[in-house]
């Protein structure tokens, strides 16, 4: 314990730029292992974590459809589908003894809005661990079909003219998200700006929860919209709109959605904690089984889960998407949500390079201020170190447990680089930011 903490005074005392790669060694490898007594049960069989109707949260589905958190002796999970993102924070705000949540699924950095109070009413901070990936991939973003034919699509430098003309006739372009300063502003965000579009300037940014968007669409109160599968996708068999662009083409592999609990339960819990995980781990292998994708679309289609047909969900988990727009359908496993592993390492592990990015990106945008000390929170908040030790407990062979809390250079589809070590660059090749570097 020495060592970690003298390591983490180091961190805090050094900056943005610096930093990571110290965080690139493994932290977690100095954690005590085997702390945990084997025998010991855990602490509760109880904890109510919320869920939204999207693919993103599908292993907390499937961890208690296929019964793998009551097999961990978490025997009384309440899984608890929230409205909408909003919703979801009023819940976590509330906590369990008040009738809400203890955690659940998150866009990033959502726990780190918690912790340090940005979202809360009041600002009142409520320290949040981050503790697994749910998924990868799986979000897509849609374009209402009066927009066919102006050049719209993964590259948006062809459309730029049209977006400032549509800008200068006093009906910008509107685009949705589902909840501010997180992933799907961050991807619509990415794609405008790297086609030269100002998402601040040229266009219209508004919020609507996840399963209204559809509706939206189709009543012509938005033009586009980011969000989770299966509703990019259903904007296109439904003949609403096309999908422009999938995420998995914007940035391959990207981090997506994360596990998240108050800090404070994971403090009193940590047998409990590490069984949740376990179980969650249990089901993300599950999810990318194919002999499992019959069952698995079944499932989430019930109407507790997420609600729509199994034949709309059934394509997009095995990388399908009809584009809408005449463009090839894509058929690429690889390309869909992947819940386990992917083509480069771990989707459950959470790297700390990826939360390093999302709070880099809100440096970009002027969500967060620069020179906060960004790997200092990350250290924190980023548990990865109880994910090994879950990981270790379920028996998950040892070249399935990444050794570096960073998972290196990421490239996006524009050719732009993140490098964790040194987020300052990245910000520097940015063309479109709101923050001086
Ligand atoms: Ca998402």
């Amino acid at each position: 314990m020495i060592q970690r903490i003298s390591r983490r005074k180091f961190l805090v005392a050094s900056g943005i730029t610096a930093v990571a790669t110290v965080a690139s060694k493994s932290v977690a490898s100095q954690a005590p292992l085997g702390y945990l007594a084997q025998a010991a049960g855990p602490e509760t069989n109880t904890i109510r974590l919320g869920y939204i109707p999207i693919l993103e949260s599908a292993p907390l589905i499937i961890a208690e459809a296929k019964g793998f958190f009551k097999k961990h002796g978490m025997t009384d999970v309440k899984l608890l589908k929230q409205a909408s993102w909003g919703a979801a924070r009023d819940n976590m705000e509330l906590g369990s003894a008040g009738g809400g949540i203890d955690g659940g699924q998150w866009q990033m950095p959502m726990p780190y809005l918690f912790s340090e109070g940005l979202i809360t009413k009041g600002n009142t901070k409520i320290p949040t661990y981050v503790l697994l990936q749910t998924s990868t991939q799986g979000n897509g973003i849609a374009v209402a079909n009066k927009h066919l034919g102006k050049k719209i699509g993964l590259n948006m430098a062809g459309a730029r003219s049209y977006i400032e003309g549509l800008k200068k006739a006093n009906t910008p372009f509107t685009a949705a998200f589902t909840f501010p300063k997180v992933n799907q502003d961050f991807w619509i965000r990415y794609w405008l700006a790297a086609g030269g579009i100002d998402p601040d300037d040229d266009v219209k940014l508004i919020v609507v929860p996840p399963a209204q968007t559809v509706a939206n669409m189709r009543t012509g109160t938005m033009d586009g919209f980011s969000t989770g599968d299966p509703w990019p996708y259903r904007i296109a068999t439904d003949n609403i709109g096309f999908l422009a662009a999938l995420t998995a083409q914007m940035w391959k592999f990207h981090p997506e959605e994360y596990l998240g609990i108050r800090a404070a339960w994971v403090d009193k819990n940590p047998r409990a904690t590490r069984a949740l995980l376990s179980a969650v781990m249990e089901a993300q292998q599950w999810c990318d089984n194919l002999k499992n994708r019959q069952e698995f679309a079944e499932i989430l289609s019930r109407r507790e889960y997420i609600n729509v047909p199994a034949d709309v969900l059934g394509p997009p988990l095995s990388g399908r998407y009809i584009m809408g727009d005449g463009r090839p359908e894509i058929r690429d496993r690889m390309m869909g949500p992947l819940f386990w592993k992917d083509g480069r390492g771990s989707v459950s592990y959470p790297y700390k390079s990826h939360d390093l990015w999302f709070l880099t990106e809100s440096v970009r945008w002027g969500f967060l201020k620069p020179g906060a000390n960004t790997m200092a929170a990350v250290n924190k908040i980023n548990r990865e170190d109880i994910w090994k030790d879950a990981a270790r407990q379920l028996g998950v062979p040892a070249a399935d447990i990444p050794t570096s809390t960073s998972r290196g250079v990421e490239t996006f589809f524009d050719g732009v680089k993140f490098d964790p070590s040194n987020p300052t660059a990245y910000l520097r090749s940015l063309k479109i930011k709101k923050v001086k570097v």
